[in-house]
């Protein structure tokens, strides 16, 4: 740990100039994290993590090995993206023609989402609060706050709480007991 900072890099590890990082975060090894990108405090990035250019990145986040955050890829506060899950940035790309950061598509996951290993969150979507992705699966359209996703492609397959448990069809958690009710969002604790 650098005395003069309160995150740490691990030595293998690039940070380019203009970055911002937060307290606590941790970088582990050969990692990158590129030009404009903000990062909140008490994140973690694990082992061969990108952080493109002017990503924006919010507090608490976990991001496991082998992950691209692309830009134009934004992550609320306490998302995790399992291990070797896998954004774009780009739904026709060609390589003749790049379309330069001007024609990347948005895709946000709001606060809590978790994103299983090996899943796909195709571009230009959002993954609503505390929304799970189950491994494998193929994000390609928007999700409901609380939603479980599963497959190719993903379709809701059920409802999840705050604290990760799945819950039943009277939307009571039976590990935490936070109580939902359903809205045209997702779910909103009652
Ligand atoms: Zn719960």
């Amino acid at each position: 740990m650098n005395s003069t900072k309160k995150y740490f890099v691990h030595e293998s590890s690039y940070v380019d100039d203009n970055v911002k990082i937060g307290d606590g975060t941790k970088i582990w090894q050969f990692s990158h994290i590129q030009s404009g990108a903000t990062i909140g405090e008490n994140c973690s990035f694990g082992q061969n993590v990108n952080v493109s250019n002017n990503v924006k990145i919010g507090n608490g986040c976990k991001v496991q090995n082998n992950v691209s955050l692309y830009e134009g890829v934004e992550l609320e506060d306490y998302v995790f993206c399992g291990p070797s899950m896998v954004f774009t940035n780009d739904l026709t790309p060609r390589a003749k023609y790049p379309k330069g950061s001007a024609g990347y598509k948005k895709t946000i996951l709001h606060t809590g989402a978790t994103v299983g290993a090996n899943a796909t969150v195709v571009c230009g979507h959002e993954l609503g609060k505390w929304s799970m992705v189950a491994a494998g699966a193929v994000v390609t359209k928007n999700v409901k706050d609380h939603a479980l996703m599963a497959g190719v492609p993903a379709r809701q397959i059920g409802w999840v709480c705050e604290c990760g448990e799945i819950l039943g069809t009277n939307l009571i958690c039976q590990k935490c007991g936070r109580a939902y009710v359903e809205d045209e969002s997702g779910l909103v604790e009652k």
